[in-house]
């Protein structure tokens, strides 16, 4: 795409408002081009048919639908899917879709690698190259759409969509949001709050802001029942500890009435397992609403660590259970083709950014 050319893809209603504005269209057109590339498809302006021939040309001059593309496509004994997407720098991506008998969930990288560097993921191992752009991310709900074939007049596949991909999502928030944005709107993708959910590990500045901004369904990824833990675990654990990190988990229920903060716990054989560990989980979460995702260790090569025995995700789950947390273990999905969680690698093809100066103040 001509690097002069607008990427409407990277807009969502509001932003393509301004972009009309700017060429002395009325809002509508933001509807209607809205509704064109996220509800039917369309990204050759050409097909625009509400548009007027002359706003058409015109488009084809200052603007483009630029999606990333489909570079390979695995499909999983258990019919999840995995894509990997090439982006125009060369860099590649990974979505997932994970079919269920009552929801069809999309996981949805947000940046090419991760800064985060936790000891058990892989996307970790594979550094971090940069943020994706609002196309880019919603571009994966756009591609995934279309490849399971739902359209206007289909039934909805893609029931929910989980920010669970490559990246840490607040760390590119000025980007996710917009997506979300879209996600949410009814004449995109239409999804309720319910159904989007944002993954963190615990960026506290950046959760205050979402409450303000786009209160969807929120889960952090806690793994350790204390700092000592968490601070190996997860690395961001240092400069933003569990105490404040719940403190801002209840903040943002009250912008959501009735909702709970899902808390993610990777089961790592020996290392956070235990019986003690679980009720000292319970005593964190007493007071914030919460449920728990027990998520079995998906091993990778080289990792250092153990998925924990069944019988002792079912004990650390049972005690939960009876101190009151809806507690649920997450079945392992798409194993055959490294697509479950913590096991997406993409392709960073400039690995040397992982420095201070993208971590910002974070300084791990
Ligand atoms: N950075 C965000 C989004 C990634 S979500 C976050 O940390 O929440 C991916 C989820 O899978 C996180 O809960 C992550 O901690 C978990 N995970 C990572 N590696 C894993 C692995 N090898 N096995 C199981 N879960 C893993």
């Amino acid at each position: 795409m001509p690097a002069n050319r607008t990427n409407l893809l990277d807009l969502d209603r509001q932003g393509l408002r301004g972009f009309f504005s700017g060429l002395a269209e009325k809002p509508f057109r933001s509807d209607q081009v809205t509704k064109w590339i996220h509800q039917s498809g369309v990204c050759d302006f050409a097909h625009m048919t509400n548009l007027g021939k002359a706003l058409r040309s015109r488009l084809d001059e200052v603007a483009a639908v630029e999606l990333p593309q489909i570079v390979n496509e695995q499909v999983s004994i258990d019919g999840t899917y995995k894509w990997l997407l090439g982006l125009s720098d060369g860099n590649c991506i990974e979505t997932v879709f994970i079919p269920e008998a009552d929801r069809g969930t999309l996981c949805v990288s947000s940046q090419v690698g991760c800064v985060l560097n936790c000891t058990f993921c892989a996307t970790a191992r594979q550094g971090y190259s940069r943020s994706l752009s609002t196309g880019e991310i919603i571009g994966q709900l756009w591609l995934a759409s279309q490849a399971l074939g739902s359209g206007p007049g289909t039934a909805r596949v893609i029931s929910n969509v989980v920010l669970m991909g490559m990246g840490e999502p607040l760390l590119n928030f000025d980007n996710v949001v917009p997506a979300m944005n879209l996600m949410l709107d009814d004449m995109a993708y239409g999804l309720s709050r319910r159904r989007v959910t944002l993954s963190t590990a615990g960026v506290i500045p950046g959760i205050d802001r979402l409450a303000e901004i786009c209160a969807v369904s929120l889960a952090v990824s806690l793994h350790a029942p204390n700092d000592e833990l968490r601070d190996q675990l997860v690395p961001l654990n240092r400069k933003y500890p569990i105490a404040p990190l719940l403190a801002a988990c209840r903040r943002y229920v009250r912008h959501q009435p009735r909702s709970r903060v899902t808390f993610e716990y990777t089961m790592l054989d020996g290392i956070n397992d235990n019986e003690s560990q679980a009720h000292q989980l319970l005593g964190l979460l007493s007071d914030v609403p919460a449920k728990v995702n027990l998520i079995p260790f998906n091993p990778f090569p080289g990792s250092g660590y153990q998925r924990s025995s069944e019988q002792a995700i079912d004990r650390f789950r049972e005690i939960l259970h009876r101190g009151g947390i809806v507690t649920m273990t997450r079945k392992t999905r798409g194993e055959d083709i490294d697509a479950a969680c913590g096991q997406l690698a993409g392709k960073v093809q400039d690995r040397t950014r992982r420095s201070g100066q993208l971590l910002g103040g974070l300084s791990l």
